[in-house]
């Protein structure tokens, strides 16, 4: 079922989520809920405070090119355990704050750890689109958007276009 996407701004991206501390069936359900979100809508990433609910949860798929197999990945507790001193930019976007694009520095491989959907503890490198991704994802579940890298002045242009576009939405 497909959920909600927040936009930007909004109380509920601004702040920290929880931790899971076990997982259950309806954590499950929103976990499969959110790739369904984020495959629809289209996006590469999704971060459970985007759909409302305040939990340390990401789902994520980068694979881009045509005919290669998808690989959603499910992230419970996603920790950045170690990041390369090399940096990469690349020019981001997100599901909350729609047609607004920046570039964003961040270092370019990060070592991750998660709790997979069958529970199981995983850590894996992740580099390319995939390091800048789980970064943007981690950092929606405390409270930091992509635009919050960004000078104040973009960021503020940025807000208010967000702003109008949403009073748009409303009177539609
Ligand atoms: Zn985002």
């Amino acid at each position: 079922m497909k959920r909600p996407i927040l936009l930007h701004p909004d109380p509920r991206l601004k702040k920290t989520a929880d931790a899971v501390p076990d997982l259950t069936d309806e954590l499950r359900a929103l976990a499969d809920d959110m790739l369904e979100t984020m495959y629809d809508a289209p996006g590469i990433g999704l971060a459970a405070p985007q759909v409302g609910v305040l939990t340390r949860l990401i789902v994520l798929d980068c694979v881009k090119e045509e005919g290669e197999a998808p690989r959603p990945l499910i992230m419970f507790n996603p920790e950045i355990v170690a990041s390369s001193d090399e940096l990469n930019t690349y020019e981001e976007g997100c599901l909350s704050i729609p047609e607004q694009f920046a570039d964003v520095t961040r270092p370019a491989e990060v070592e991750v750890r998660w709790i997979d959907r069958d529970g199981k503890e995983q850590t894996e490198a992740l580099d390319g689109l995939w390091a800048t991704c789980v970064q943007h994802e981690i950092d929606h579940l405390d409270g930091k958007l992509f635009i919050d890298y960004l000078k104040p002045l973009k960021r503020q242009l940025i807000t208010r276009k967000m702003q109008k576009l949403k009073r748009e939405r409303a009177r539609a």
